[in-house]
């Protein structure tokens, strides 16, 4: 629960403090700004993020910077713990979401070599790492210090007269996002979505170099081409829009986000169903896959799979499971949820094939699935799930129906009577959140 945002153009500031605003509902104890015109300036402090406004307010701005969001696993809520981490020279600034399990050993090895650690982080090794070679380059400093982590980790640096932001993720999101002109790096889309929609999302390993006018990319120490996704959401989807909460702004878009959840999927007249994924039928068992509430969607669909598709399903939380069956439906709101994409790589190794269930175009369970059905619910920022919720259910509702009919479980008549029901969902939530529900 913390949340990176990096910038590289020509005004950071603004951007950046934006960027931690939007990040706040991730929740967090303390956060900070680096910010770098040649010289490198960092800003932190514990509570809330209008502190480091307070901090900044008559400082001057500059054309690149890094900020966090901190949720504390090692060390207090303190301003000395607080991201931006520092080297010993104080020109090389790390942000970090996640955690180096093997920080102990780390930091025994760096003081030995007479490096002195002014936090209690686990994060401020990765500072100490990228200082020892950043005379090779600030990329190939960060690269050389993430093949010495163990852990996870989405980690953004800076550095004095570099002019870029590197970044690189194991286990942890991170996306860069395209401005023209200026480039960004976020932990989490709604950061940066009022200003661009198009985005590359990294995966495990890949490496990131920031300019203000490019963004390079590089996985194994090569330079790639990654793939650019559309954001197809709105930045107001992420604002509160005249609600106290999110949470009480998500009820009411539970209609909206089923309307879309459902679009151009069905065709009551035929009973056809198209979740735009191959089914295969030649199946008799399947596993589905999910922790929290995507269980309990997981458990709802598991009565429709058996009563419409006719299969014989096991839902597990998929931080016990142990791979089995063939086919596996991997459930998962943001498409990043650790023990998911643990069991959904469990499966693969056995060989089975994996669908994917989930709300987030570009995330990592849709890379390493064979196949995905997006649920469409829009940005979901209350902890709470609710909107997501609804739209997981009536997804893997279609799910249910087209498999029973690929597998000939479903007449004609019987799926047709199905999707009218489900084509009434979004106005039965409606008749919910507007309180006329009997
Ligand atoms: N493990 C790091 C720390 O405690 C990062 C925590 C986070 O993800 O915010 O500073």
């Amino acid at each position: 629960m913390c949340g990176i945002i990096g910038y590289a153009g020509d005004d950071a500031l603004p951007v950046l403090l934006d960027g931690l605003r939007r990040l706040e509902y991730r929740g967090y104890d303390s956060a900070g700004v680096g910010l770098e015109d040649g010289s490198l300036r960092v800003y932190r402090s514990s509570g809330e993020v209008s502190e480091i406004e307070r901090k900044v307010d008559d400082v001057d701005s500059a054309p690149v910077g890094v900020g966090h969001t901190r949720w504390s696993t090692h060390g207090a809520p303190v301003e000395k713990n607080a991201h931006p981490q520092v080297d010993c020279t104080g020109d090389v600034a790390v942000v970090h979401n996640g955690i180096v399990e093997n920080h102990e050993e780390l930091r025994s090895e760096l003081e030995g070599r007479g490096h002195s650690f002014t936090s209690d982080t686990d994060t401020e090794v990765v500072a100490h790492l990228v200082e020892e070679r950043v005379g090779d380059g600030l990329r190939e400093a960060l690269e050389h210090a993430t093949s010495r982590l163990e852990g996870s980790y989405a980690v953004a640096v800076s550095a004095a007269d570099s002019g870029r932001v590197v970044a690189a993720r194991q286990d942890s999101p991170l996306l860069v996002a395209y401005g023209g002109g200026c480039n960004y790096l976020a932990s989490d889309a709604p950061a940066v979505v009022n200003r661009t929609k198009e985005v590359t999302y990294l995966e495990d390993g890949d490496v990131a170099v920031l300019e203000a006018d490019s963004v390079s990319f590089y996985r194994d120490g090569s330079e790639f081409t990654p793939d650019v996704d559309v954001i197809d959401w709105d930045a107001e989807e992420a604002e509160k829009g005249g609600y106290p909460h999110y949470m009480l702004k998500e009820i009411h878009e539970q209609p909206r986000a089923l309307r879309r959840a459902i679009s151009g999927r069905f065709d009551a007249v035929e009973g056809e169903v198209d979740v735009e994924v191959d089914l295969p039928n030649d199946v008799e068992d399947i596993d589905v896959v999910a922790c929290g509430t995507s269980y309990h969607a997981g458990l709802y669909a598991e009565t429709l799979l058996e009563e419409y598709a006719g299969l014989r399903v096991s839902v597990d939380y998929a931080s016990e499971y142990t791979s089995s069956a063939d086919v596996v439906v991997a459930v998962t709101q943001s498409g990043e949820t650790a023990d998911t994409l643990s069991a959904v790589r469990r499966a693969k190794a056995d060989g089975a094939y994996v669908v994917a269930v989930t709300n987030t175009v570009g995330s990592t369970v849709t890379r390493e699935a064979d196949d995905t059905v997006y649920i469409r619910a829009g940005p979901e920022i209350g902890v709470a799930a609710t909107k997501t919720f609804g739209s997981q259910v009536v997804t893997l509702a279609a799910l249910a129906v087209a498999w029973g009919r690929e597998r000939d479980e479903l007449s004609t008549v019987a799926a047709s009577e199905l999707i009218e029901d489900l084509q009434g969902s979004p106005a039965q939530f409606n008749r919910c959140s507007t309180g006329t529900a009997r």
